[in-house]
């Protein structure tokens, strides 16, 4: 195919990319955009796949059949609260992808000093990348401790492995030769560097450093479309880095942090939250059913308990229950609930929920004093009051959805444990509120078997 022929369907598939990550921005058109880009890919890869660069298929069909196998058993086995663990090792993958794919511009002849740049970055931010996912992925799935592990002269190990990565990077550049030690030396400590950034930082902030990881992983593949000069790789590397830096802001905003606080506080190993005590209230499926029946507004609030419960399917169905009840029924969806963006509008629109009935944490705000009740479905870190008023707390300034202005708030947990900050919840010992112990799908369960006895 000659190079014309490439480049225009290299911007065809440029253009998918953006007009479907466009659409990704809302939950309505979200699945047609992650099928548009997806388009786009294929026809990056079918494209790339037809130039006469490609010298023998053997290798490439052996790595597209390994991938698909992996890439289909994951999506069928990987339950949806690991969801976040598989995106890591993902991450990961993508940035060691790229390490390999700038190495292996090495090998081609004589290598430029412009070549040797772009082979040297991505060779170090695939490194950091994937060795960094690696860490994150422990954390999360708890194979490695989950708290901020910030050890003694952490920080000064850090800067003299950073100034070590630099000179290794500067004496490469110098001399490009791939199987020099300078190279091996900066492979090294760019994987060094990833495990030394993400272990200082604590479980509850691994999905923003995922995010962060997922942008480098794109920058990793820009620098490897310049050093093997593919087009399409140097665009599509660049909305992942893009992409991934603008969720990541998101994230850092909707918990009230700045990302130097999120990679270099140690968040939850210094501050204490002042206890809370108090009467608990106590309620049986029975007597929220009456409450409930009898209520003329209700909005739904789903956090990570809902996930672990897969409750959707029953949340959903107790909502049409009740708008056939005469109820205006709304789901208010705080933008960090659950353990990935997105996760409760992927579960709620699983179960078909109406995307009309999904509620901004920004306007189901101002409207909850008049809200008749409120239904906390395992969220708890997103409805902590403690966040508004806590000064002393690890959360205090994180928005919160301000479920406590209910009339009425039932809270469906199992026990009186903390959520992922670790932080107690002076909600749970509210004059309005009455706390549903249970799994939260067996409590839905019960209120729709009431309704419909
Ligand atoms: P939390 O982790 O604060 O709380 C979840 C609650 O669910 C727990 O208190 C648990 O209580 C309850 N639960 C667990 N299993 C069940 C079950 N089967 N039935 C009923 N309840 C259950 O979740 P939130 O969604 O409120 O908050 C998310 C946290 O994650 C925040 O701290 C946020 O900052 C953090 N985070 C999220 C990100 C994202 O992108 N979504 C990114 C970064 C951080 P019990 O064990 O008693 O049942």
């Amino acid at each position: 195919m000659s190079a014309v022929y490439i480049n225009l369907a290299y911007i065809a598939a440029a253009l998918l990319f953006v007009f479907g990550l466009k659409m990704l921005g809302s939950p309505a058109t979200a699945r047609r955009g992650n099928l548009i880009s997806s388009t786009g890919m294929l026809i990056a890869v079918v494209v790339t796949l037809a130039s006469e660069q490609i010298l023998s298929y053997e290798w490439i069909a052996a790595g597209v059949a390994i991938g698909a196998l992996i890439g289909a058993s994951a999506s069928r086995l990987v339950k949806m609260t690991s969801m976040p663990e598989m995106v890591a090792l993902f991450n990961g993958s993508g940035g060691v992808a790229s390490l390999l794919v700038g190495w292996s511009a090495l090998y081609g002849g004589e290598v430029s000093t412009f070549t040797g740049v772009v082979v040297m970055l991505s060779v170090l931010i695939g490194g950091v990348t994937a060795s960094g996912s690696v860490i994150a992925w422990g954390k999360l799935s708890e194979i490695l401790p989950s708290r901020a592990l910030v050890l003694a002269g952490q920080r000064f190990c850090n800067g003299m492995i950073l100034a070590a990565v630099i000179v290794a990077g500067v004496l490469f550049t110098m001399a490009p030769q791939p199987d020099s030690w300078v190279f091996f030396a900066l492979l090294g400590l760019a994987l060094l560097l990833g495990v030394m950034a993400v272990v200082p930082i604590g479980g509850a902030d691994m999905p923003v450093v995922i995010s962060l990881l997922n942008s480098y992983s794109g920058l990793a593949a820009c620098a490897a479309g310049f050093a093997i000069n593919n087009n399409i790789l140097i665009v599509a590397g660049s909305l992942v880095g893009a992409a991934g830096i603008i969720l990541t802001n998101i994230m850092c905003k909707a918990m009230n942090r700045s990302l130097a606080n999120v990679l270099f506080s140690g968040f939850g190993a210094a501050k204490t939250a002042t206890a809370v005590e108090g009467e608990v209230k106590p309620i049986n499926v029975e007597d929220a059913y009456l409450i409930l029946e009898a209520a003329s507004s209700v909005t739904f609030v789903p956090g990570y308990g809902m996930a672990v419960a897969q409750a959707q399917h029953v949340v959903c169905e107790l909502g049409d229950l009740l708008e056939h009840n005469g109820t205006d029924v709304s789901y208010a969806i705080h933008p960090v609930a659950g353990r990935m963006p997105g996760h409760m509008n992927v579960l709620l629109a699983e179960a078909s929920v109406s995307y009309d009935q999904l509620v901004e944490m920004d306007d189901i705000n101002p409207r909850m004093d008049n809200i008749d009740v409120a239904v906390v479905i395992g969220a708890n870190d997103v409805v902590n009051p403690a966040a508004r008023t806590d000064t002393a707390s690890p959360i205090y300034g994180m928005p919160i959805i301000d479920v406590d202005r209910a009339r009425t708030v039932f809270v469906l947990k199992r026990s009186m444990a903390s959520g992922f900050s670790g932080v107690d919840n002076p909600l749970f010992f509210g004059e309005n509120t009455r706390m549903l112990f249970g799994d939260a799908k067996e409590s839905l369960s019960g209120i729709i078997g009431e309704f419909k006895a």
